[in-house]
């Protein structure tokens, strides 16, 4: 591999799923980093969102047979007073690990690692036979991958160099200079564009947009054959309205690089992550479209004319 020195440059990895078929052409090798600076209502990878590797637990794998509760060096574990469920104390856990390896019923989940580069893309070069045949490559994903910038820019440049194609999944919510840092790497950017309204998407996303829209306008403009597609993220009675399509569609026709706009409907299927992590899901009571919903809303949509054209993705 080119490039690479002694002093290997770890990342902070999600997991890496190999075959994909929906983040981007032919089949995909997705690279799923961790830590995100926003904070969508409707994550559906909440065990993307801190920076580095944490534990989780799965309650109903768990026998009750306290080897972990015995194990655990911080004494962070106690059982329920009913005893068929583990305690986790979050203020004394150090993220050992030493209780996922301990139980012996897989109830304790770890979720993440550190690898280094070239760890990460020799999983990848795997796959070259596959995406030589379909077309595909890699996609790195997250999370937000632009939190790790550098590491990014080294995966993507090594995939390049290997002949593998490439693609980022963002929020673009970022600092331009980590940007400026990887798109001379890219094939194709999937950016996300979650609300046009500045105010609603701080209210749903824990930012507001300036910095994302004003990247993707740099982003637009760079000299380098960049393909750039649109994603768009459909939470019923978040950014469906027709107003804030309309606002879409119109950014949408100021790019000059776009090629596509992906509508992405909303789902639950993160729900069960939240439980293992304890934490709150803040969307309860929204249920998922129907399919005329998400059909009525891509039409609509295309009625604006963004100058592109739409696809419902999974
Ligand atoms: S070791 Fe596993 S099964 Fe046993 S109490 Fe701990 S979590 Fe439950
Ligand atoms: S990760 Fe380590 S410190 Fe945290 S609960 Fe498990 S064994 Fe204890």
């Amino acid at each position: 591999m080119s490039g690479m020195n002694q002093n290997a440059r770890m990342g902070s990895v999600l997991r890496i799923e190999r075959t994909s078929i929906y983040d981007g052409q032919g089949l995909r090798t997705v690279l799923f980093l961790k830590g995100c600076p926003l904070k969508c209502r409707w994550c559906s990878t909440p065990e993307s969102q801190r920076p580095t590797p944490q534990k989780g637990y799965v309650r109903d794998l768990c026998v009750g047979c306290g080897r972990c509760v015995r194990a655990c060096p911080q004494a962070a574990l106690s059982m329920s007073e009913d005893g068929l469920k583990v305690l986790t104390d979050s203020s004394k856990c150090q993220n050992c690990f030493v209780c996922v390896a301990k139980c012996l019923q897989n109830a304790h989940k770890k979720y993440g690692s550190l690898q280094s580069v070239q760890e990460v893309v020799r999983e990848i070069a795997k796959d070259e036979i596959f995406f030589f045949h379909s077309g595909g490559g890699v996609t790195i994903s997250g999370g937000e991958p632009l939190n790790q910038p550098d590491f990014v820019a080294e995966v993507l440049q090594e995939c390049r160099g290997l002949g593998i194609h490439t693609a980022l999944e963002t929020s673009f919510y970022a600092p331009y200079e980590s940007i400026a840092k990887v798109l001379p790497w890219l094939n194709v950017l999937y950016v996300d564009l979650k609300h046009l309204d500045k105010e609603l998407h701080k209210q749903w996303v824990g930012q507001d947009n300036s910095l994302i829209l004003e990247n993707i306008h740099k982003a637009d403009q760079v000299n380098e054959p960049l393909e750039i597609i649109v994603r768009i993220p459909l939470v019923p009675g978040a950014n469906d309205s027709d107003v804030n399509l309309s606002a879409t569609a119109k950014f949408c026709k100021s790019l000059q690089k776009l090629q596509e706009i992906e509508l992405l409907p909303y789902h639950r299927l993160g729900l069960e992550t939240y439980k293992n992590l304890d934490l709150n899901y803040l969307l309860q009571e929204l249920a998922p479209p129907s399919q005329a919903w998400i059909s009525e809303r891509a039409d609509f949509l295309a009625l604006q004319n963004p100058g592109v054209p739409i696809r419902v993705g999974g």
